[in-house]
């Protein structure tokens, strides 16, 4: 079912679900539902499934550093699959521009209809490692509303090249990412938004923010995007903060801002169990607040282990 139905379907009540991230190459995905098994108990009607996009490395071949490609952790359309199959819930591998051309996108797309995956987030991805910014694959997108507009064509029945018939039109739901904060390489958040306007015109049907620490910024997000049209549902993204090293890694991957306050809690932890304790108590007072307001899904970045996720959960589901 589309997530859109869901929330549909939901008459207000406010909806769980959560991301996952695909295990490294070569790990069991045991670890993965052992930490997916203890959320299902609050009913969540999707789960997202990350994406990463190719790396280069050098590794050593005949006393020559050779460059190679590789994807560290691969697996997201299979994963999808896999916990559709396992949970009987829907889920929604996230798409991206980088490292991938339009071709392989469409055979990425094909493989969703064949295995009744309804839901995507059409993302761009981030520049690549060895690069400081995004640089469009060759015979790929440059922007998600380039991703929006392939998917869409699909839906309406057409492929890239091929104008073969197709006996049976896909239908997918397309997420795309809000920045209440900005993207970090955004001019300012008006323009920023004016371009996540663009990716809902192209057909966007729901947006999912960027993880945020104060909800105002996130009321004012929603506000700011109604004013200039965008009425699909917004839905809130929360991480629980988990170790310390968070107060300075989250500003410089995502050029967010942290409340003082939750700085000051976080600052005054002897270890990462306590502030482990912190991120789940200020995740539970921001779910709160979002529920009451009437958000129409809460989702959560749950990275790994969701003992986090779990306790949040049970304060509010
Ligand atoms: C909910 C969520 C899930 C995510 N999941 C993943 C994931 O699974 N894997 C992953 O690698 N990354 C993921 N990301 C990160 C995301 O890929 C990065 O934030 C990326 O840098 C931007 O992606 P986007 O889809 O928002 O890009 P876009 O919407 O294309 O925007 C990128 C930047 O370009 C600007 N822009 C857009 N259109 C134009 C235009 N026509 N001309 C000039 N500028 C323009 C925008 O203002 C913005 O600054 C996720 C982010 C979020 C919020």
């Amino acid at each position: 079912m589309k997530i859109t139905d869901h929330i549909k379907n939901a008459n207000g009540e406010t909806l769980f679900s959560f991301e996952i991230v695909p295990p490294v190459k070569g790990k069991n995905i045991q670890h993965l539902y052992d930490n997916i098994d203890p959320l299902m108990e609050f009913k969540p009607p999707f789960i997202d499934v990350t994406t990463s996009r190719e790396e280069f490395v050098y590794r050593e071949k005949d006393g020559l550093l050779e460059k190679q490609v590789t994807r560290m952790r691969p697996g997201t359309v299979g994963i999808c699959a896999s916990l559709q199959h396992k949970y009987g819930v829907d889920t929604v591998p996230h798409v991206l521009c980088g490292g991938f051309t339009k071709e392989e996108t469409e055979y990425l797309l094909v493989d969703c209809q064949y295995l009744g995956i309804e839901n995507l987030m059409a993302l761009r991805g981030d520049a690549r490692k060895d690069q400081q910014y995004f640089e469009a694959t060759k015979g790929g997108h440059s922007y998600a509303t380039g991703l929006v507009k392939q998917i869409k064509d699909l839906n309406s029945g057409k492929y890239l090249h091929d104008d073969c018939e197709m006996d049976h039109l896909p239908d997918f739901c397309i997420g795309v990412a809000g920045y209440p904060e900005k993207h970090l390489e955004a001019p300012s958040l008006k323009s920023d938004l004016k371009r996540l306007k663009e990716k809902v015109d192209a057909g966007a049907d729901y947006v999912v923010t960027q993880m945020f620490f104060d909800n105002q910024k996130y009321f004012e997000f929603v506000e700011a995007a109604k004013n200039i049209g965008i009425h699909i549902p917004i839905i809130p993204g929360i991480k629980p903060i988990a170790v310390k090293r968070h107060l300075q890694v989250l500003p410089q991957v995502f050029r967010i801002d942290l409340p003082q306050d939750l700085i000051d809690a976080v600052d005054g932890c002897n270890t990462n169990k306590d502030v482990r304790q912190v991120g789940i108590e200020w995740a539970i007072q921001q779910s709160k607040e979002l529920k009451e307001a009437g958000v129409p899904v809460l989702h959560y970045y749950s990275m790994g282990k969701s003992d986090n996720i779990k306790a949040i959960a049970k304060e509010l589901f």
